[in-house]
């Protein structure tokens, strides 16, 4: 009991510090204690979940989790990144674009988040898949999720090819796979056939804490909603992440109804060329009483769970507002770069290091440089260390430091700030 007590400061403490973009100024001394404190964390938790009686002994038919669950829907801009934590174990089911690999590893290192258990990628399209190879590099995870569909695309071939490099084998799990995560639990509910496109081989995880449940479609459209609902699939869930990034291929009436959600929420960029979210979809999660939130007008929205009970870090959005289509749209796709940088979520320019950051690596030519030097690799390509040990740790060597700020012959001056 009293660890149990323990465990739910520490938890409590993680939620503190973590309360999205909007409070990004946590104390530095909850930080560093949620950082330290980790380990042992993981170590009492564990112990404590070979205590969790089953439902059978208990005679209950929803078990009782022990902490709260918390799922992050981080604000990537276009795109979709979520962070499930629960117990001192992590899970991430997509990381952006390629270019907010950075911003993942960030927000991550801000939960205080040191090692991911599973890392999912819903389906091989650069929104979803774009920034896991960093997470994967930067987190280590246990479990790499994959969707069967194979793709040629960069994105995708980095995610594999960073796979291989720490020497985790990616599985593709089959519908009916069920992963434990703490005191929660997700099955893989589709896809449950092959289809042609990439969006509807999205992998269907269904995340269950308590009485809680969180459904997440990568990009799945009609035809792979339809054949979930028709093979009878439960998909009944409290939290829906809309499929598609509230796009009107998905989504449909009979889907929403198989799911009844309470709470949807959408991961889209603000001004999206695409005019996501559609207002077909807006106006169906309307109709069916569901309340909204928003990335694109409330940044990371964050929800916790005590198995019972869900609690959001903001009020559901009001405004009902569609993306914008039409000339806006037609201009955004072609003006792809000044459309990016007006994103929100693009935290810092290219080329600069996030704040806090120490020493920066590019990820390309495995060149290390302190976090103020004046030649940074672009953001897409940095990854961010604390310590040059953790550096050499990855394989950046005195021999290849950049020559122009020289991070290894910094190392005194650094600590002692
Ligand atoms: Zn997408
Ligand atoms: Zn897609």
């Amino acid at each position: 009991m009293k660890n149990r007590i323990w465990i739910s400061c520490l938890v409590l403490l993680l939620c503190l510090g973590g309360c999205g973009h909007k409070q990004e100024t946590a104390p530095a001394p909850v930080e560093s204690q949620v950082v330290q404190s980790s380990e042992a964390q993981a170590t009492a938790s564990s112990t404590l979940s070979e205590s969790i009686p089953s439902s059978a002994e208990s005679g209950s038919t929803v078990p009782e989790p022990l902490t709260e669950l918390s799922v992050h829907y981080i604000d990537v801009g276009q795109g979709a990144a979520t962070l499930v934590l629960c117990d001192g174990e992590a899970m991430l089911i997509d990381g952006g674009r390629d270019e907010k690999g950075t911003l993942i590893q960030m927000y991550l290192k801000k939960q205080g988040v040191t090692k991911l258990k599973y890392v999912i990628g819903s389906h091989p399209d650069g929104d979803h898949v774009g920034g896991l190879d960093v997470a994967i590099y930067k987190f280590e995870p246990k479990v790499i999720l994959l969707s069967n569909k194979d793709s040629d695309a960069n994105t995708y071939r980095d995610v594999l090819d960073m796979a291989d490099a720490i020497g985790v084998p990616v599985t593709h799990p089959e519908p009916g796979d069920v992963f434990p995560l703490g005191s929660a639990e997700f099955t893989v509910a589709g896809p449950i056939r092959e289809y042609e496109g990439s969006n509807n081989n999205s992998l269907v995880i269904l995340l269950t804490h308590g009485e809680k449940r969180f459904l997440f479609c990568g990009d799945a459209e009609k035809s792979a909603e339809k054949d979930l609902v028709d093979a009878g699939v439960d998909l009944d869930a409290d939290v829906y992440l809309t499929g598609h990034h509230g796009s009107a291929s998905s989504t449909t009436r009979t889907f929403l109804e198989a799911m009844s959600p309470e709470y949807a929420v959408i991961s889209c960029g603000e001004g999206n060329p695409y005019g996501h979210p559609h207002a077909e979809v807006l106006d169906l999660l309307r109709e069916s009483g569901c309340k909204v939130f928003r990335t694109d007008e409330q940044g990371s929205v964050i929800v916790t769970s005590d198995g019972k009970t869900l609690t959001w870090n903001c009020a559901p959005s009001e405004t009902g507002k569609p993306g914008e289509t039409g000339m806006a749209a037609s201009e955004a796709i072609t003006g792809g770069e000044t459309e990016t940088q007006k994103e929100k979520g693009e935290k810092w320019p290219t080329g600069e290091a996030p704040d806090g950051a120490v020493y920066v690596g590019n990820t390309r030519n495995q060149k290390l440089h302190l976090a103020t030097c004046d030649s940074l690799p672009v953001e897409k390509n940095q990854i961010l260390f604390d310590s040059l040990e953790e550096a050499e740790r990855k394989g950046f060597t005195e021999e290849n430091q950049c020559q122009q700020c020289q991070p290894f012959y910094h190392v005194r001056t650094k600590e002692g700030e």
